[in-house]
């Protein structure tokens, strides 16, 4: 059953019940192979010249080489696109690939990112190290600091880029407050909902495009690396992309109209930097995927309940279920299907942390986030461990901090676990 069903807000549909049927239903076919069909081929035979010419002008509909699109990950994206409300999705070879994608498809030297929220290890260093050598900037803040987001915001800036939670400070963002200001000033807001598939629409919610790392929950067996961008449709009349801020959209948007950001991602990332997803992944990732409302139902409901257990046993629990969290009420309001399988534990020093993790006989330890197993990692000894001490605070790192993702397990046995495992 939905979960907290009279706190949903206007405008987010409940969607844990209404996938379940769809996502079983479009990843099976009705005659034939059941499972999807997986093609794995890098590239395809057109038959004839006159197809092969029609193929490459865009009036044939058939694959043209799999590195611009393979026909297992067309059908997953199909998928994703009606999942968030896009008007198309392009799967990528991994999260950051998506990311990639999604933000060099329109940034050129001399652009400018604000980056609110978060922020995942990996992303941070693409746009704080990697982007500034292109000449790329960005500016970082926390999802409270409204006026100054908006005072950051230039006529260079190209992408408001926003996580849907903070992995791993757990702060929650207002994403319509935040979407309003990216629509004020004409700005793409990008929003990166790895965490919180389903939980979160942010298109609904006035977010122009999704980035997801589907190596995560989506798939949520550790057996795929894979991303995925979701575009909104480009509207007709009045369009922030038809403005001189994203002029280079505008060929594409006079060619192809309401799906010209698909195109321009094809063209100017997929076709050029080869961040192109594989049949044999897409189809792991869509066996994953059917599953993903029941999965998510219990762990967002598992991880309220270790969460408040924890906390009441005398750990140092920060996730948004507990009431003397900051975003505490803006959980309740605006996250009402959770906001995801992570909370984390402050163990006070990195010994007794490394004790905790060691100790543990359930806790996978590793890098990874959204399984079905239960995973856990000491922060500041593995993903920032690179990371100075300003930009530790900023993100939240403390030196016993341990960032867990709930899995499938029976969370009664969880709680037991952990207990046993700080072995007071
Ligand atoms: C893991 C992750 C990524 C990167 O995804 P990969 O598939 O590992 O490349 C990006 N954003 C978030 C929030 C993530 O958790």
């Amino acid at each position: 059953m939905f979960r907290k069903e009279k706190a949903m807000p206007k405008g987010i549909v409940m969607r844990f019940e209404e996938f379940s049927t769809k996502f079983v239903q479009q990843v099976g076919k009705k005659e034939g192979a059941i499972s999807p069909v997986m093609i794995n081929s890098a590239s395809f035979g057109y038959g004839d010249s006159e197809t092969g010419e029609g193929i490459f002008d865009g009036s044939v509909k058939k694959p043209l080489y799999s590195r611009m699109g393979n026909p297992t990950s067309g059908q997953l994206e199909q998928i994703l696109a009606q999942m968030d409300g896009g008007i198309g999705c392009v799967a990528t070879s991994s999260g950051m690939g998506a990311t990639a994608m999604a933000t060099i498809s329109l940034l050129k030297s001399g652009d400018e990112i604000v980056s609110v929220g978060g922020l995942f290890g990996g992303t941070y260093s693409y746009f704080s190290e990697t982007l500034t050598r292109f000449g790329i900037s960005t500016r970082f803040f926390d999802v409270d600091e409204l006026e100054v987001i908006e005072a950051a915001i230039t006529d260079k800036t190209k992408i408001l880029f926003l996580e849907s939670v903070g992995n791993p400070n757990m702060r929650l963002p207002d994403i319509k407050k935040i979407a309003a200001i990216a629509n004020k000033f004409g700005v793409v807001l990008m929003v990166d909902n790895t965490c919180t598939p389903l939980s979160v629409a942010p298109i609904a919610l006035g977010a122009d495009i999704i980035v997801y790392s589907t190596t995560k929950i989506i798939t949520g067996n550790a057996s795929s690396l894979g991303g995925a961008v979701v575009f909104r449709a480009i509207k007709e009349g009045e369009d922030k992309f038809k403005t001189q801020r994203y002029a280079e959209v505008h060929p594409f948007i006079k060619k192809m109209g309401a799906m010209a950001l698909i195109a321009n991602a094809k063209k100017r990332a997929l076709r050029d930097f080869g961040m192109s997803a594989n049949g044999f992944g897409s189809y792991l990732t869509m066996l994953g995927l059917e599953t993903l409302p029941i999965r998510m139902d219990r762990i967002v409901g598992s991880v309220e309940k270790v969460a408040l257990a924890l906390n009441a046993a005398g750990f140092t629990i920060n996730h948004p279920c507990l009431s003397g969290h900051p975003h505490h009420e803006r959980y309740k309001s605006q996250f009402s299907q959770g906001c995801g399988t992570l909370l984390t534990i402050d163990m006070g020093n990195k010994e007794a942390a490394f004790a905790f993790l060691n100790r543990s006989k359930l806790i996978t330890i590793t890098a990874n986030i959204g399984d079905s197993r239960t995973l856990g990692l000491h922060m500041g000894s593995t993903i920032y461990r690179d990371f100075d001490d300003v930009t530790k605070e900023f993100l939240g790192i403390t030196p016993g901090l341990i960032r867990i993702s709930i899995g499938l397990e029976n969370p009664d046995d969880i709680i037991e676990d952990f207990i046993t495992a700080r072995g007071l």
